[in-house]
């Protein structure tokens, strides 16, 4: 196509269902035409769209001639002229309200930042009482005490974090993007990580919609067709002997069927075949060219007079054609149980016809079934030259069955790895399609889905709610399923408890992207309506890219809370350390400056490694984390309470031993700020592997981000104990070397319990449970 922004006033655009208008077009044809208004006039039934003139005074509503940028086709067909594009359209002169800017958050970062602010009060609050405590009580120097509430709370109050955490989620958007998963709606980062059913399409989704015609059946027998890809070289053959096309009336019927029902174009270039349009038709228009039809010259002798387009929920099309001679042609191909039930006939010779025997063709369409290939049935009819325009009347009456078409479109080898890896995650796989209930279910084996059971639309449709939210969680294929199908089954399935993706591309399918937590479009597939509701947009259409953006939703999630986790701890940790210091009396081993010093240099820095976290070796193994788990769970408060009694054990422990050895206080407390910032950096390698053991080798040898932000942060610590400028700012001294050694001792030893004790949880964890409770 081309692009809208080289549109200009005067061009002719063509619109479909499903389509975004791309400038203010007026109407010159449209054809059940509807549009959704809403961006404009607020009106949230599509309004109907035709060529009757309005007055010249009427609201925007009401200019039912007129489409408007940036609206959506909710159905019809339509063609109109360019008037306006750009800031000069409709949506245009409003543009500046609408550019409203997304903000960067989800809700684990909204629920951080209330915490946060609470958090703040609190510690104002507490040094407060402090403050007045240390005055009236300890009757301690009101400045320099007010000096330590100051650093109490610098050291208390995570300030970093929100930034930290924003950075974080930039990078999970920036690594979904490279696994071809385009985040729209930033809060899809963190739910792609919990879903816990994944609703899939299954043509171009599961399968490479790569389609090639294998099978041919007509009234007079089963035949194969050779040749791959799009290349239109291939031979007709009948049980096992090659047959001349030439000599069969039948098939010659059938090949002008599918090389005119079709909208799509075959392209030769470079020596390679393409296909413009759907894969499908262009598969058929490979297997006219193969039976002696090309559609270039059955196009210039039966020219195309109108059309009623390929709807999903007709789940056919039809063609008008008449030739020069002004004899008309009426020609549909469809889903085999639609175009049999439209049948009287069934073609049985060049000019012959017989009654139609459903049950042969629907047993038949069976077999084709499945094999796993889509079957089309093809039919025609003679019609008058006065006959101008095609109505569904027309189709209702003597059309005759011509054969059927077996189409296979293998599945991507990717994409069985990716159900598989999702399978292992906890996460139900279901595939919802228009296809075939037994070519669905073949599929639904080669991929991979967990239960052989089917359910139709049909017979979804005969279900009520309660009945249907009994059923789904039994079945992994919908076959023969419409839009409206997959909103009910997203919310039967939302019923059940569960975190819904589901995957879509028509506009029809924009209400069940909305309806679940994550709605995933279609990118090449995909209409502009359904990737206006998604949260999340497949640049390769691709399932395995699903998979990919759960993994890395995952791991954003993770890297989120390894943040918290680090940063919370390590701040307690050092208020500890004030606290203690004040409420015994004792001197501060680490002074107000000095606190200041730890929190610009390892605050932001060694947080930042986290961000970079890749996902954890285990991150697809593990099942869906719980929606509702509240952010400060159990666990992580008793790692703030363990990380803390460490970190004041450490602090008071190197501190009290530099002062016996009868070190000067500023030596001591040098001693003592190194001490921190060491165990900050062990409590870094720990938190990095809160799943799983930190001491295999791939985990110590840790990430760029990591070392980078390691060395920066030694390289800090040993200027600020070594550089007489910063020794005189922060009234540090030089530590002797063994000392230096005992400081990274006390991180060994920290590291050590830390894990041991980690490692215990986890086994405790994961250790099997007594059975289910009696019932
Ligand atoms: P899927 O879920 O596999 O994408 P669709 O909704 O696209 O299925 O198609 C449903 C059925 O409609 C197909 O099985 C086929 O029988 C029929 N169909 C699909 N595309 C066309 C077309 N271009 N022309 C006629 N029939 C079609
Ligand atoms: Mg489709």
């Amino acid at each position: 196509g081309i692009p809208a922004e080289s549109l200009v006033p005067g061009d002719i655009v063509i619109v479909e269902a499903g389509d975004k208008v791309p400038a203010d077009l007026r109407l010159i044809e449209a054809r059940g035409l509807s549009v959704q208004e809403a961006l404009l006039t607020g009106e949230s039934m599509p309004s109907e769209k035709h060529l009757d003139p309005v007055a010249s005074d009427a609201p925007l509503g009401d200019r039912a001639s007129m489409l408007f940028s940036g609206t959506l086709v909710a159905a019809g067909r339509g063609t109109g002229v360019v008037v306006a594009t750009g800031p000069s359209s409709e949506i245009g002169r409003i543009g500046g309200m609408l550019s409203a800017v997304e903000v960067l958050t989800t809700p684990l970062v909204r629920q951080m930042d209330s915490f946060a602010r609470w958090l703040t009060a609190l510690i104002l609050l507490a040094a407060a009482l402090l403050f007045a405590w240390g005055v009236f009580v300890l009757r301690q120097d009101v400045g320099e005490l007010f000096m330590v509430m100051v650093g109490l709370s610098v050291a208390a109050i995570p300030e970093g974090l929100p930034a930290v955490l924003t950075i974080t989620l930039a990078i999970g958007v920036q690594r979904m993007a490279r696994r071809n998963a385009i985040v729209r709606r930033l809060p899809a980062i963190e739910t792609v990580g919990a879903v816990t059913v994944i609703c899939t399409d299954k043509t171009g989704t599961l399968t490479r919609n790569e389609m090639t015609v294998t099978t041919l059946v007509t009234a007079e027998g089963r035949y194969g067709l050779s040749g791959v890809g799009y290349v239109p070289e291939g031979t007709v053959h009948r049980d096992g002997a090659p047959v001349d096309p030439a000599g069969e009336p039948l098939l010659e019927h059938l090949g002008r069927v599918a090389a005119l029902c079709n909208d799509a174009a075959l392209r030769h270039r470079d020596g390679a075949w393409d296909v413009l349009g759907d894969p499908m038709e262009g598969a058929l228009l490979v297997a006219a060219r193969k039976l002696g039809l090309a559609e270039d010259e059955q196009q210039a002798a039966w020219p195309r007079s109108d059309a009623i387009p390929f709807d999903a929920a007709l789940r056919y099309m039809a063609t008008l054609h008449h030739d020069h001679d002004g004899r008309g042609l009426v020609l549909v191909k469809g889903a085999p149980e639609r175009v049999v039930d439209l049948c009287r006939w069934q073609v049985t010779g060049r000019d012959d016809t017989a009654e139609l025997d459903a049950d042969f063709w629907l047993r038949r369409a069976g077999e084709i079934a499945d094999r796993g290939e889509r079957v089309i049935a093809l039919a025609m009819r003679r019609a008058d030259s006065e006959h101008a325009s095609l109505t569904h009347a027309m189709l209702e009456e003597d059309l005759a069955l011509v054969g059927l078409v077996g189409l296979m479109d293998p599945p991507r080898a990717e994409a069985v790895e990716a159900v598989a890896d999702c399978q292992a995650a906890g996460i139900r796989v279901k595939m919802i399609t228009g296809d075939h209930a037994r070519t669905a279910a073949a599929i639904g084996r080669l991929v991979g889905l967990r239960s052989p059971a089917v359910l139709t639309g049909a017979e979804l449709d005969a279900m009520d709610d309660a009945a249907l939210r009994g059923a789904v969680d039994a079945v992994d294929v919908f076959a023969r399923t419409s839009p409206e199908h997959k909103l009910r089954l997203v919310m039967a399935l939302q019923a059940r408890g569960e975190v819904v993706a589901m995957t879509g591309d028509g506009v029809n399918d924009a209400p069940a992207l909305k309806r679940a937590e994550a709605g995933i479009a279609m990118g090449v597939q995909g209409s502009a309506a359904a990737k206006e509701a998604a949260e999340l947009v497949l640049a390769d259409d691709n399932f395995a890219s699903i998979a990919a953006a759960v993994r890395e939703g995952r791991t954003v999630y993770d890297n989120l809370k390894k943040v918290i986790t680090w940063t919370l701890p390590t701040n307690a940790g050092e208020a500890a350390t004030v606290i203690v210091a004040l409420m015994l009396g004792m001197t501060l081993p680490v002074t107000p400056i000095q606190i200041l010093w730890i929190n610009l240099v390892t605050a932001v820095t060694l947080g930042l490694a986290l961000a970079f976290e890749p996902p954890e070796p285990g991150t697809m193994r593990r099942p869906p984390r719980r929606r509702d788990a509240p952010l400060l769970d159990g666990a992580l408060v008793w790692t703030i309470v363990l990380v803390s009694v460490l970190f004041l054990c450490g602090v008071f422990g190197m501190f009290g031993y530099a002062l016996a050895r009868g070190y000067s206080v500023e030596l001591a407390r040098t001693i003592a700020v190194n001490t921190l910032v060491v165990l900050e950096i062990f409590c870094l390698f720990f938190i990095r592997n809160i799943h799983g053991t930190s001491l295999t080798f791939k985990a110590v040898a840790g990430t760029p981000a990591v070392w980078l932000t390691v060395g920066v942060t030694t390289a800090a610590q040993f200027a600020f104990t070594y550089l007489p400028p910063l020794q005189a700012v922060f009234g540090t001294r030089p530590v002797p070397l063994w000392d230096g050694i005992a400081i990274v001792g006390v991180g060994i030893a920290f590291f050590a319990v830390v894990e041991v004790e980690k490692q215990v949880r986890l086994r405790l964890a994961r250790r099997p449970s007594d059975g289910p409770p009696p019932a």
